[in-house]
């Protein structure tokens, strides 16, 4: 089988990798950077971000592995190289499907699209924005405030929850609406909920100023003569090969509330 390591570029990370590499070669797996099935992402989670994005033009032959080298590892389950090299070695993983956030940009007379695993986020380059937004393309509010994320159901525990946003499940299709800092008044008015979108429904954000900061995921990036950004949720979705059952919500307590008191660990 083909693979590749992704790392973080720390030491310890970097060590990992030696150790991950020399046994998989040395087990028959081949170290193939361009076409690999499976991508060990070793760090934290913006490396498991970086691996999404080095790879994501090939979803549907390529799984990925998030090996945690850090405090707080959203993504990953796995922190014992030993383990995780037998589970590899012999195929006992688990694949969990986790959904996208599909992001067109219209921009200068062309449509980029963009895929997010986290979040998509407009802001102003500065001061405050105005963004219509249309729901299936009927005018649902005007916005002005900070900016707007629009995160995936994994994502929802990224940026979406310190704007307040709900956390989602990631067996649920959808994306969410969250406002960043909107202002309310007699003439500018938004709903104040973040907004849970199911999939083929779409989200529409139309700028009224020219240029404004995009993120996508831990990338941010100017675009300039925006026409419209037009969101869904993605058709491809991301496939993680896990070690064990470790239930969605186990990992939102292990992370946000407490280490030690958790269930025991089963179901997905
Ligand atoms: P970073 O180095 O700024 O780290 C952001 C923090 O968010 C890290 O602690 C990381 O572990 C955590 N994180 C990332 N994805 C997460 C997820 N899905 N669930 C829970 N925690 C998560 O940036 P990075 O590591 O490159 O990650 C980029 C992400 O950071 C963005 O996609 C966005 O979700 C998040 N972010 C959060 C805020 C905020 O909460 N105010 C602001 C900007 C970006």
């Amino acid at each position: 089988m083909e693979f590749a390591v992704i790392s973080r570029g720390d030491e310890v990370s970097e060590a990992k990798k030696e150790i991950v590499t020399q046994y998989l070669n040395g087990q028959g797996f081949n170290y193939n950077q361009v076409f690999p099935r499976v991508v060990i992402a070793i760090g934290g989670d913006g490396t498991v971000l970086q691996a999404f994005h080095t790879y994501k033009h090939r979803l549907e032959s390529t799984a990925f592995i998030a090996y945690n080298t850090g405090h707080l590892g959203f993504y990953s389950d796995w922190d014992n190289v030993e383990s995780l090299l037998e589970a590899i070695v012999d195929s006992s993983l688990i694949t969990v499907e986790y959904p996208l956030v599909q992001a067109e940009v219209e921009a200068d007379g062309q449509t980029v699209t963009y895929q997010a695993l986290n979040d998509v986020t407009i802001k102003g380059v500065k001061g405050s924005v105005q963004i219509d937004v249309r729901l299936n393309n009927h005018h649902f509010e005007s916005f002005k405030g900070d900016g707007l994320c629009i995160s995936s159901p994994s994502g929802s525990t990224g940026y979406n929850k310190s704007l307040g946003g709900a956390i989602v499940h990631p067996s649920l299709e959808i994306i969410q609406l969250s406002e960043m800092a909107s202002i309310n008044n007699r003439v500018y008015r938004t709903i104040g909920s973040s907004l849970v979108i199911p999939k083929h429904h779409i989200l529409t954000l139309l700028p009224k100023a020219d240029t404004y900061m995009l993120s996508v995921d831990h990338e941010s990036f100017p675009v300039e003569s925006i026409q419209q950004l037009t969101c869904s949720v993605a058709k491809e979705k991301i496939r993680f090969l896990r070690c064990r059952s470790f239930p969605f919500w186990n990992r939102v307590k292990e992370a946000f509330i407490s280490l030690n008191d958790c269930e025991p660990r089963g179901g997905r």
